[in-house]
């Protein structure tokens, strides 16, 4: 029985780590500002109304079954969810150059996107290492999922600590230099963890250079409609890359946190062709890898989704939860801001709170002060002090913006 005697122990992962700690922690002013989910202003998970209908029609309909979805998902699922992301006038679509599959959520998509490139893409051809470039930092998952199909994950700048903000110059640079036909992964909007985003015209900039380049843009879309509360305004830079043509790209889709479907693992990946034959090709080879991983894909959060995408009662309502939810998000960000700055007159500028987007704020704390809010403010964060906004409520903002006053002073 000694033959996993070699099996060291792996640490544990860092976000779901601080959860149970937090969970653990009797102090009744605790607060998590941890995992990125959202929260109502209870600090209370919040099931979408939109959701809500759609599981109630679902449950009631004696038609549905629990038969197995075919291998790439359920269609109606993936064609709403292409035209979602890429726009109900695509070209793209309509000529029939976008290949979709049904994913387990944002981090399957990622996980097939990259599987498929390690099988296909034209390393060798092209004289590029296996390797992807990735912003630093980036979401953590990002480097454990392309390491383990044996792509090797290599930062390009895009953070910069001191001005709290976008390295356009260091990412640009990083963009020209990087041998042509590069692959880079792209945050589609909301970049997590910083919450720091190019700007359009920056995107357009971007995009230039992908063209100039023969760069493959990997694009991970999380969190579309949590940015400005706007699904199309939050899918630009994705569309602006797809009617360039030329850009060879790919768009992980996850319906985690706009659908507030966490555990459901509702989530697709687009690939898109020059043509429709290639376009067929693709979507062969995504079905062949997806059998030999999952054989089929999860069916109820999926009907959930293609009811909402395809009923325009259910849509209208899904956009004003979006909306809901990062309305709230911003009026956090707001209150914060107005805390530090105007009642505790905290030393430093706190201008990134407010242009920050999307679920996370990157503080700008160093680690002793994030380890002084989680040990003595029962303030749950991340060691490079970045807070999920939707932790935040009306009833504990203050108790934070207080404790980082305390911890900067
Ligand atoms: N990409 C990014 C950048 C994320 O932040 C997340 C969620 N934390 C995901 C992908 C995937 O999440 P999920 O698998 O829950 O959709």
């Amino acid at each position: 029985l000694a033959v996993w005697s070699q099996v060291p122990q792996a640490p544990e992962d860092a976000i779901f780590k601080l959860t149970y700690a937090y969970k653990a922690d009797q102090y009744d002013r605790k607060v998590n500002l941890g995992v990125g989910a959202y929260r109502d202003d209870d600090g209370k998970p919040w099931v979408l109304p939109s959701v809500k209908q759609a599981q109630t029609a679902l449950i009631a309909d004696e038609s549905v079954d629990h038969e197995y979805l075919s291998i790439t998902g359920l269609a109606e699922f993936t064609s709403s969810a292409a035209k979602l992301i890429l726009g109900g006038d695509s070209a793209a679509i309509a000529e029939k150059r976008v290949a979709s599959v049904q994913t387990i959520s944002g981090t399957g998509a990622n996980h097939l996107g990259a599987v498929f490139l390690s099988r296909f893409y034209g390393f060798e051809k092209f004289g590029v290492e296996r390797q992807i470039y990735i912003s630093n930092p980036t979401w953590a998952n990002h480097k454990a999922i392309f390491n383990s199909v044996g792509i090797k994950p290599v930062d390009y700048p895009y953070y910069d600590p001191k001005t709290i903000a976008l390295d356009f110059e260091g990412f640009t640079n990083t963009l020209r230099s990087a041998k042509n036909q590069s692959i880079f992964l792209l945050h589609a909007c909301a970049h997590n963890p910083t919450g720091v985003d190019p700007t359009p015209e920056q995107w357009q900039q971007i995009a230039d250079i992908f063209v100039e380049k023969g760069h493959f843009a990997f694009f991970d879309c999380a969190y579309q409609g949590f940015a400005s509360g706007d699904l199309d305004r939050d899918a630009g830079a994705v569309r602006h890359f797809v009617a360039r043509k030329s850009i060879p790209l790919l768009i992980c889709q996850s319906f985690a946190k706009n659908a507030g479907l966490y555990g459901e693992r509702v989530g697709a990946l687009h690939v898109v062709s020059a043509t429709p034959e290639q376009s067929a090709a693709v979507l062969s080879q995504l079905a062949v890898i997806q059998r030999s991983e999952i054989s089929n894909p999860p069916a109820f959060g999926a009907r959930v989704v293609k009811m909402i995408l395809t009923e325009p009662k259910l849509y209208a309502q899904w956009q004003a939860d979006v909306k809901k939810m990062a309305g709230r998000i911003i009026d956090m960000r707001q209150r914060l801001f107005d805390l530090l700055t105007k009642q505790l007159k905290t030393p430093g500028n706190w201008d990134h709170i407010l242009k920050q987007i999307g679920m996370f704020t990157f503080l700008g704390l160093d680690t002793d002060q994030c380890k002084r809010l989680l040990e003595e403010g029962h303030i749950y964060l991340t060691a490079n002090s970045r807070i999920s906004m939707a932790g935040l409520t009306t009833k504990n903002v203050e108790y934070v913006a207080g404790w980082i006053d305390k911890v900067v002073r």
